[in-house]
């Protein structure tokens, strides 16, 4: 209702006289002054004037008129409204005001559209002064603006000529480096009023000119304020609704007159040459042409934006009146500071950060927390103060101001009070901006930041098996996530837990810390810390695993107990993500705490990643006093297969006490029952070291169950035995040798083992049978399983080769790996590796997990010739499994070759190929792949049948051998193979 009232009012009486432009300008600027006076002042200004001019002209500043300088001038624009909200009513809307920029834009720089409207003859006159008009962007104290103030002035109506220092006090900002455009409602006819360039600093004008600076500027109507054309939705006054207005009193306020001078006479003119002399204004809409109050017979300028017609009748600024304009903004003292005003700059920013909580930290205890955060200047100005709060658990402990001199982007720390808790456990730390540099910041969703810290109590004995993760431990880091996992990780047993580092395929990170409870060891006479690791070591890539101690409250951490990295680290090779397979890549390590009974100390874990492998630990304790631990931890031979007539079996011990090692007694069992032990001295092993030992062997040929059980009493029985399928092969093979699996897997002799009995290699049945490894079916991760093949003899061979046939789909980074070992001492040890693959490197499909190979494209063939080891007598070859949880790894058509040539061509069963055909006269390759074993003739026959040549090949079945054609010419020839069950004819063509 009120706004209804309100507006109605605003029309009638606001409005009651509409119909005639008042400018308040001359009555105002003339207030008190002679006429004698105001002549005076206006010559001393236009001395001033033509002086400044000449002197731009000598400077070749002001340039010829036709051209243009482009001065953009700041605007601010305060709204004088009645307290109506924004858009309505005098509190008219930002758009209206923009709209208003836009007029003067446009009139400004010569683009308003109707100056198709000025006549002819002025025309040539018609200039574009070249000022543009921007709201500002940074108030007086440098703070972002839109260029728009709104202030109530409690008035609904103010004379321009006697209330104007009244209305300008409630808001004015530096006419130095602001037009301040005021719009306000008038009372009666006036529409606008405007200061006049001249100054108390222009010399020889401190008499006459306004000297209060603060009220220099604009004042314009509020309905005349702002364009229907551009913002039709404002209230205007009708025929002032095009905001020429604001181009009039702005061209006053750069220095131009009304165009019929300053009273109603022709003797006064606007000291612009190319404005007719008119001795009084003309309104509303004059007819083209009128000279009615022309000085001379010529028509007069009226359509010219100094003078009083109607919005829509006003059209242009001259060339001369540009010339006055360009010369008061490049000096007038109260104008050209307008150039050089930051109000345009772009604006700053209060904005503090705080970026980090660097203390207290997860471990810290209690009675010692000096809290520390990095404050960030995310703004753009200097930022000298910030009051901050600090809370545990919401409530206040601090609260106090800091005083800093940090710009723009810069970092600080900030050490806050020292407090103390009474609690342990999960905290919420809080760190809070309440003020910046005296004021509520811009951002202050920025200003607070939490952190749940763990605070520990004080304990005396570490037993961390890691069956659960221990929630007295803290984890910390400087990274987004920690890199400590818990994960099921095979030692003694399958199911057996342990803390981890996952840096396999990591970005290289900061510290990763696992901080233990804050440990008193007063009692302890003779401590140790000792615990086991596991690290797969993984394409030179160095991760880092570190023990350190802090002695004040875990704040920081001074003493370094252990300090591995990459190989010294390593416990095993790996090229997949490593997940440990069982006890034998473990290690323990000891560390003697003898120096750190005399104050509390926390001992913390600490990794760092290269990049490379996963870091295990597990089984970490405080003993006290030195013992003694002895572990078996696997066979030398993890395959557990060996020759028959092997003589000793290699057991893995390890030292994990604190004393050297001499005396070892091994018993060993079968299916449980005793079958012999044995002893061994002087074996000196230090404390962390590893040695093998042999056991005698007296077992008949197959499979055996063993146990092997250390007779000693120590620290951890657990790991004094071990369980091993083991397999003595008594039949030794030949080579060539083919298997593809048709008939399964026993039937060949064929053996499989792995420490924890777990999925192992087993037989696809298919059209065509092929072997696999079930990575994808169980989730072994880590394990290892062997498939061995039958011994074989190379004793009678030269060359000698291996080809097999893959399938694999890697699964992102979920890799298997396949390596292939080959052992010439009947198993002891397998000591050469032949060819190592993982991941991608094994792929040859990327398709879903349930993949399996179905047609020959699915398949690739590998060869790896073994001709460096012709001779041996005794060769075993075992590929080996490394369980990711990934995809499946098939195998089949494992061949070995008594050549070193690669069979490149696929053959049916009885069949030979010779390839490449058409050859050269060097040679081919004749390839066979056949029912069974046998001594082929092979022989080279001209076109007529003539034998050239023959050769003889020993032990065929299923291999390729070069094919020697002794330099023949080119032409056709046979070759003819005769053998006791196969016998074939192909023709080669020479072609040179
Ligand atoms: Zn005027």
């Amino acid at each position: 209702m009120r706004k209804i009232l309100l507006f109605l009012f605003f029309v009638s009486v606001g409005y009651s006289s509409w119909g005639q432009r008042g400018c308040a300008t001359d009555e105002v600027n003339q207030l008190n002054k002679s006429t004698e006076q105001i002549l005076l002042e206006q010559q001393v200004f236009e001395e001033w004037l033509l002086e400044k001019k000449a002197r731009l002209v000598n400077q070749n500043a002001l340039q010829e008129l036709s051209e243009t300088t482009v001065y953009k001038i700041p605007v601010v624009v305060h709204i004088i409204h009645n307290g109506e909200p924004v858009g309505e009513g005098l509190n008219i809307s930002e758009e209206q005001v923009l709209s208003q920029i836009q007029v003067l834009n446009k009139d400004f720089r010569h683009l308003n559209p109707d100056s198709i409207n000025t006549p002819d003859i002025f025309k040539p006159f018609m200039a574009d002064i070249g000022f543009e008009f921007v709201l500002a962007k940074r108030d007086p104290d440098g703070l972002p603006t839109r260029g728009i103030t709104r202030t109530n002035g409690y008035k609904i109506e103010w004379s321009f000529r006697t209330e104007l220092e009244k209305l300008k006090s409630l808001i004015n900002w530096s006419a130095d480096d602001y037009l301040n455009i005021w719009v306000a409602p008038a009372m009666g006819d006036d529409l606008g009023f405007a200061s006049l360039p001249s100054s108390n600093t222009i010399q020889d004008l401190n008499n006459y000119a306004e000297n209060n600076p603060l009220l220099d500027g604009v004042v314009v109507h509020t309905p005349a304020f702002g364009s229907s054309e551009f913002y039709p939705f404002g209230n205007y006054k009708q025929y002032f609704d095009l905001g020429r207005t604001a181009t009039h009193e702005i061209g006053h306020f750069f220095g131009l007159y009304h165009i019929w001078g300053s009273s109603r006479s022709c003797s006064v003119d606007d000291f612009v040459v190319d404005t007719p002399k008119t001795g009084y204004y003309y309104l509303a809409c004059p007819p083209a042409g009128a000279l009615y109050n022309s000085c001379t017979a010529e028509p007069s300028m009226f359509m010219n934006y100094m003078d009083y017609v109607y919005d829509g009748c006003m059209n242009l600024f001259t060339l001369g009146q540009k010339e006055r304009m360009v010369t008061v903004i490049n000096n007038s003292p109260r104008r050209a500071s307008l150039l050089t005003s930051p109000a345009l700059d772009q604006p700053p920013i209060l904005d503090a950060t705080i970026s980090a909580i660097v203390n207290p930290e997860s471990g810290t205890c209690v009675n010692q927390i000096y809290p520390a955060i990095t404050l960030r200047n995310s703004g753009t100005i200097l930022l000298t103060e910030v009051e901050l709060r600090i809370s545990t658990n919401g409530l206040e402990n601090s609260r106090q101001f800091y005083s800093l001199s940090l710009s723009a982007d810069q970092d600080t720390m900030l050490l806050l009070p020292e407090f103390s808790l009474t609690q342990f456990g999960n905290i919420a730390f809080t760190a809070e901006i309440l003020s910046t540099n005296g004021q509520q910041d811009y951002f202050p969703d920025n200003n607070s930041l939490s952190k749940d810290v763990f605070f520990s109590e004080i304990v005396s004995a570490i037993d961390e098996n890691f069956d659960s993760w221990p929630d007295s431990w803290a984890v910390r880091t400087t990274a987004p996530l920690s890199n400590w996992n818990f994960v099921q990780a095979p030692q003694e047993d399958l199911e057996n837990k342990a803390a981890t580092l996952s840096y396999y395929n990591q970005y290289q990170g900061p510290n990763d810390l696992l901080v233990l409870p804050l440990l008193d060891i007063s009692s302890y006479s003779y401590p140790y810390l000792v615990f086991d690791h596991a690290y797969g070591y993984r394409d030179e890539l160095d991760d880092i695993l570190a023990l350190m101690v802090s002695f004040d409250c875990g704040n920081t951490f001074q003493d370094t107990l252990f300090l591995e990295s990459g190989r010294e680290l390593a416990t095993t090779q790996i090229p997949v993500r490593f997940t440990p397979s069982g006890p034998v890549d473990w290690q323990t390590s000891i560390i003697d705490l003898s120096n750190y009974t005399s104050q509390p100390i926390q001992l913390a874990f600490v990794g760092k990643s290269g990049g490379g492998n996963n870091i295990y630990l597990d089984n970490i304790h405080l003993v006290d006093k030195g013992y003694a631990d002895v572990r078996i931890k696997g066979l030398l031979n993890e395959s557990g297969v060996f020759s028959s007539d092997i003589n000793s079996v290699g057991l893995v011990i390890e030292n994990s006490g604190t004393t050297t090692l001499n005396n070892l007694e091994i018993e060993l069992l079968e299916d449980g029952k005793h079958i012999g032990s044995q002893s061994w001295g002087n074996l000196n092993l230090l404390p962390e070291g590893r040695s093998v030992v042999y056991l005698d062997n007296n077992l008949s040929s197959g499979v055996h169950n063993l146990q092997f059980k250390l007779l000693i009493d120590d620290l951890n029985s657990e790991n004094n035995r071990l369980e091993s399928k083991v397999n003595f092969l008594a039949s030794k093979n030949e080579i060539p040798y083919r298997i593809n699996f048709d008939s399964g897997l026993s039937k060949q002799n064929w053996a499989a083992s792995t420490p924890f009995d777990s999925n192992t290699w087993q037989i696809w049945q298919e059209t065509n049978n092929f072997i696999y490894y079930p990575a994808q079916s169980v989730g072994n991760i880590g394990l290892h399983d062997w498939l061995v093949l039958p011994m074989f003899d190379f004793s009678n061979t030269s060359l000698a080769s291996l080809q097999y046939k893959i399938a694999y789909t890697a699964n992102e980074l979920k890799n298997e790996a396949l390596r292939i070992w080959l052992s010439t001492n009947k198993g002891e040890s397998f000591d050469y590796l032949l060819k190592s693959s993982s991941g991608e490197e094994l792929e040859i499909q990327t398709v879903g997990i349930d993949w399996f190979p179905k047609t020959a494209d699915d398949w690739t063939t590998q060869f790896i010739d073994l001709s460096g080891f012709a001779g041996e007598e005794n060769i075993l070859i075992a590929f080996e499994s490394i369980d990711g949880d990934g995809g499946n790894i098939y195998l089949d058509d494992i061949e070995l070759f008594i050549s070193d040539e690669p069979m490149n061509i696929i053959l049916e069963v009885n069949q030979m190929a010779i390839y490449p055909n058409p050859v050269s006269n060097n040679g081919t390759h004749i390839s066979f792949r056949l029912v069974e074993k046998q001594d082929l003739q092979v022989r080279v026959l001209d076109a007529n049948g003539n034998l050239i040549s023959q050769q003889q090949f020993l032990n065929v079945l299923n291999q390729t051998y070069p094919l020697d054609l002794n330099n023949l010419a080119k032409g056709l020839y046979l070759i003819q193979v005769v053998g006791p069950s196969f016998s074939g004819v192909a023709r080669i063509v020479i072609n040179e």
